[in-house]
This record gives structure tokens, C-alpha cells and sequence, in this order.
């Protein structure tokens, strides 16, 4: 066995938990480190001191993979709770269920028709061609009126931009059905840790040859480490000095209230003439303990261009950021003793499980790596 390496992992969210605990399991000295005051980034939760509602801090997040060895490592980590999400969505004060599936065609249209009839239905109304933006993927996939009622307003205020500007990826995000199956997610595994995903990061960083330093900007740390895995934003590594890359932030307006508001977990609101997007609902993300609460929770979510000083949510990678991002990139080849990893470090719109796949994935080829005595890999995966 080499040697143990001294490892600075920048960011205590999910990928930086899962690199620092592995790199500890192989016997290194991993020191974590987060400007803010806990661990897990953007999906940290914390109960509300008041409701005891558990809070998802940074808006909705629920666990859903197809690889079972994701499953299974956030199994170890955290009891996960059955939990199925099922979206609504408001359009001119209708309450629809998403994703769009034949309950939501049949709702919209006024119609009662059967799987096969609502597939030519909808084929009937879509645009043909290859689609290369989220528009054109939008009219392909559902026709213009669903796309107008449900994703043109919404994308407008989510990503502050023309949807025939924005890739087709993001709408390939989401299924369409003709069948009832209102399952927002289509993956084997779907859950929410018990005691939130705080408390699972915090297990995962639970280890004797982790130290974790809360309230610790990357600025401020000093070098001298064998090697650092940063997860912050790739631009802010190189002190924005090409520019700054392109995110949209949140902001959350959060509210108590007297009783339950809306009775599921999430609710989008896709109408561009209200301002949020979507009003979460805490309680119903913990559906095993939600009856136990009198009050309630709800956060009404608002999307704008991050600003400096802003926390970034969503990489929004229109052709300016791309160009600027392969620019970055070749800076990052260039540079020594560094790995960069994880949403902000790759400017990437991952999902939890693709976070963690990456992060164990990342770590394996660290460990080879520092036994070959060979230099990492400065992205470990493509952004
Ligand atoms: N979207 C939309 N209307 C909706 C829900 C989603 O237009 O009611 C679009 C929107 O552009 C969003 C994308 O589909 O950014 C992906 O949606 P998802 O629910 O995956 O977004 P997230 O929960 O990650 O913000």
C-alpha cells in the first residue's frame, strides 16, 4: 500500500462527501471543507424549529436512481423511506397531474380516450424534425397546446430565457404516458432519507480519517495538501478571471401556515402571469410522519440570474456559457494537484444519483491513480 496522501476535498455536498469518505476508506487523510454553516450543499434539510417540519432548505429533493449500487450506498448511509412523487400543476387555476400522462390529456382536452387514441391524438398535433432546442423538443413531443399550457411559461421564468434558446436535454428530463402512471420519476428506486439528507451526508462523512471544517471558504485554506477534489464552481477556482458562468439562481419565500395548503409536495405553477414557479410543501416529503404535524410549511420558489454573491442552482449552459465552460476547461488541464468533481465543479445539471455514480466512479480512478504514482485526471468526467 502507497503511502497515505494528505487530500483537501472543497465542498461537503454529496460529491464531495462520497470522494472524501472513499479516499478515508483507502487510508488517506481527507480534510472537507464548506463555507457554509452544514454539510450536504443544496439538498440540506434541517426540521423547522417551530412546526418540526423537516425542511428541504435549497427546494424539493427526492432520491430516484436505476443503479442499484447508488441504491445500495445511500442505503448504508441512511434508512430510506418510500416515497413516490407525484407532481401537480396549475394552468389557468386547473390542477393537473404531471408528468403530462393521459389523466393530464384527457383533463386538458376533455376527453376520455384510451392509450392508443391519445398517442395518435398527440401525434396528430406535434411538430415533426429533429429537435435541437428545449421549443422544438416541447412541440415534438406533447403539440403546441400542451406545450403552451404547461412548459413555455414555466421554462420562460425557470431559465429566464426563449425556450427555442434553451437545449432539448432539459425537456428529455421528463416522460410522457398514456397511461394513469402519474410517477413523476420512472427509476427502480425512489426514497427520501428518514432523518433527511443532512443527517445521510453527515453519516457518510463520519469517518476517523475525515475532517470536516464548516464555515471555511476555499479562499482561505491554505495549500501544502498532496491533492484537492473541488466541487465549487469551476469559474470561482480561476477567480471568474474569463467571465463567469452562466446559473440561475433561487430565491425561497417561506411560510408558515395554519393548515395543510395543498396537500401534496409539490405544485407547479406554469402560467407565466404568477411569478414563482412552484410552491413546495414540506410535510408531504416525509408521507410517514406528515400526520403528526397541525402546522405546515410552504416555500414558494422564485428562478433569476445568479449574480456574484448569489448561491448557484442550475447551470444554465446556453452557446456563451459552453464556449466560456471549454475555456475554463482547458485552463483546468493546465492546472496542478487538482480534480474537479460534482454539479458546480463539472457545470453540469446533474441529479443526486448521477452526483453520487460520478463520485465513486471519480474516486476509484483517484486511488488508481495515487498507487500508480500517476496524475489524476483534472475532470473526471466530461462535463
Ligand atoms: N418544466 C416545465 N413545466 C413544468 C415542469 C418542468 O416547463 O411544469 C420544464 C422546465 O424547463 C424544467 C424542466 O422541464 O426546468 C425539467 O423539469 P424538472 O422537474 O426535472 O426540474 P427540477 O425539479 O430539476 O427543477
Amino acid at each position: 500500500m502507497p503511502a497515505p496522501k494528505t487530500i483537501l476535498v472543497t465542498g461537503a455536498g454529496l460529491s464531495g462527501a462520497v470522494v472524501a469518505r472513499g479516499l478515508a476508506e483507502a487510508g488517506h487523510r481527507v480534510t472537507v471543507i464548506d463555507e457554509r454553516d452544514h454539510v450536504a450543499g443544496n439538498c440540506h434539510t434541517a426540521r423547522d424549529p417551530e412546526t418540526g417540519v423537516m425542511l428541504h432548505h435549497y427546494g424539493p429533493h427526492i432520491f430516484h436512481t436505476d443503479d442499484v449500487q447508488v441504491w445500495d450506498y445511500v442505503t448504508r448511509f441512511a434508512v430510506m423511506m418510500p416515497y413516490r412523487h407525484q407532481v401537480k400543476a396549475q394552468v389557468a387555476g386547473q390542477v393537473y397531474a404531471l408528468p403530462i400522462n393521459l389523466h393530464t390529456i384527457n383533463q386538458f382536452f376533455g376527453r376520455s380516450l384510451r392509450p392508443a387514441e391519445a398517442r395518435d391524438f398527440i401525434a396528430g398535433q406535434s411538430a415533426g424534425g429533429e429537435p435541437v432546442s428545449f421549443e422544438d423538443q416541447g412541440l415534438r413531443f406533447v403539440g403546441r397546446a400542451l406545450y403552451e399550457a404547461f412548459f413555455q411559461g414555466y421554462t420562460r421564468k425557470q431559465w429566464g430565457v426563449e425556450p427555442a434558446r434553451l437545449p432539448a436535454s432539459i425537456l428529455k428530463r421528463l416522460p410522457l404516458r398514456f397511461t394513469y402512471d402519474d410517477n413523476y420519476f420512472a427509476h427502480r428506486f425512489q426514497g427520501i432519507p428518514r432523518e433527511g439528507y443532512t443527517a445521510m451526508v453527515q453519516a457518510i462523512l463520519a469517518h476517523p480519517g475525515i475532517s470536516l471544517r464548516l464555515n471555511t471558504a476555499a479562499e482561505t485554506v491554505a495549500g501544502g495538501f498532496d491533492h484537492q477534489v473541488y466541487t465549487g464552481p469551476l469559474d470561482r477556482y480561476f477567480g471568474h478571471r474569463l467571465g463567469r458562468l452562466g446559473y440561475r439562481t433561487l430565491r425561497f419565500e417561506h411560510e408558515r401556515v395554519a393548515a395543510p395548503y395543498q396537500g401534496t409536495a409539490v405544485m407547479n405553477y406554469c402560467d407565466e402571469s404568477v411569478p414563482f414557479t412552484r410552491i413546495t410543501e414540506h410535510m408531504y416529503f416525509a408521507p410517514w410522519e406528515a400526520e403528526r404535524f397541525t402546522r405546515s410549511v410552504i416555500t414558494r420558489e422564485y428562478s433569476a440570474q445568479a449574480g456574484p454573491g448569489d448561491i448557484p442552482y442550475y447551470p444554465i449552459r446556453l452557446l456563451d456559457d459552453k464556449t466560456l465552460l471549454a475555456r475554463y476547461q482547458a485552463l483546468a488541464r493546465q492546472a496542478e494537484g487538482v480534480t474537479f468533481l460534482g454539479r458546480l465543479g463539472t457545470y453540469a445539471y446533474l441529479d443526486m444519483d448521477v452526483a453520487i455514480r460520478k463520485a465513486l466512479d471519480g474516486t476509484a480512478h483517484l486511488l488508481r491513480a495515487f498507487e500508480q504514482e500517476a496524475r489524476p485526471e483534472v475532470f473526471l468526467d466530461a462535463a
